[in-house]
């Protein structure tokens, strides 16, 4: 772990880390972010790998403004309003993923949502602009313990899994990005944080706060709940070791059943940070027309393996009242 003063040769050698698929800690105004390439499958499987979270709750992805939002996310009038006033700023927006949009579904959890934020601390700024590319970035602790400030808390919790902080100092607001909602007809304030209910309300005019949301609409409370999260529509067996021939497989090492309808293979050299990398995007592709029934061998409950696990169960006990997209 080193930390290393924010210039623009570290700025510079910072962004190539990123491009390359590498992670980065670094400041913003709201609290020091573990951050990777946001578009790249494997850079966001590493950042849950080194924050050692036990689960893939959807992360934000940083852009310098709201034109480079545009390219990631369905924009839309209130978006705009509010990036106007607020943007660069701790307000994060979750919006629909348009067409195309290369984020990695592992950074969203597979959901059809992107939350985004534009934040306006210098070096996170010159940051973005040299990578010219989205930056996933949680919060850059391990999980659990409480979000970074200060480079020194980074060091002290991530170690050598941060090969480089860039020192900002302190965070100047210290507490998460606010997190709006703006999926839906009616924005829903997910989380409060750095960005005022005010000063939101002040631009757009009222909001729902996530509590008043009936159940029925549990799809739009924030990550974390289960609703939220993307499950495939077609039943999931766990553990599978033979398979039959109505089951796409979802397939994990060498050793693979034969029989199956359509078979994926999360990793076949037994990699973790790969089969997470890969997870969402064979669930999706396993999860139509012709197949009954998702089987999955079993994944290792190691490092990646436990939040591999953990979204695999996820998906096996969901039953049709809770599936959502
Ligand atoms: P953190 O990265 O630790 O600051 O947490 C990110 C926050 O954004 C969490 O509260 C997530 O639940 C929320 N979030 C991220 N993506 C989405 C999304 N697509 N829909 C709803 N909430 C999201
Ligand atoms: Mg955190």
């Amino acid at each position: 772990m080193s930390v290393v003063e924010a210039t623009v040769e570290s700025i510079a050698a910072a962004a190539r880390t990123l491009r390359e698929g590498g992670l980065v800690a670094f400041p913003t105004e709201t609290v020091y972010g573990l951050g990777g390439d946001a578009t790249n499958e494997r850079a966001v499987a590493a950042i849950f790998e080194a924050k050692n979270r036990p689960q893939f709750n959807p992360l934000i992805s940083h852009v310098p403004d709201a034109a480079t939002a545009r390219a990631f996310v369905r924009w839309n009038d209130t978006a705009e309003k509010l990036a106007s006033t607020l943007w660069p700023g701790p307000l994060t927006l979750v919006l629909p993923r348009s067409e195309g949009s290369p984020i990695a579904l592992l950074a969203t959890a597979g959901l059809d949502t992107v939350a985004i934020r534009a934040p306006s601390h210098p070096i996170a700024q010159a940051l973005m602009r040299a990578t010219g590319r989205p930056i996933a970035a949680p919060s850059a602790n391990r999980s659990g313990e409480v979000s970074p400030t200060r480079p020194e808390h980074v060091a002290q919790s991530l170690g050598a899994r941060a090969p480089m902080i860039l020192d900002g100092g302190p965070c100047l607001v210290g507490v998460e990005s606010t997190v709006l909602d703006l999926s839906g007809d009616m924005p829903i304030l997910l989380r409060p944080g750095g960005a005022t209910r005010e000063a939101i309300e002040a631009a757009i005019g009222p909001i729902a706060l996530s509590d008043a949301i009936p159940t029925g609409d549990a799809a739009r409370k924030s990550p974390g709940q289960l609703h939220s999260h993307y499950a495939p529509s077609r039943p999931v067996r766990l553990e599978a070791t033979s398979v039959s021939r109505d089951e796409g497989l979802l397939a994990f090492g060498d050793t693979v059943p034969t029989g199956a309808m359509l078979t994926m293979n999360l990793s076949p050299s037994g990699n973790l940070g790969e089969a997470a990398a890969n997870l969402f995007a064979m669930m999706r592709a396993l999860d139509r027309p012709g197949i009954g029934r998702i089987a999955v061998m079993p994944v290792p409950h190691t490092g990646l393996g436990l939040a591999i696990n953990d979204r695999l169960r996820r998906a096996a006990a969901d039953d049709d009242s809770n599936r959502q997209r």
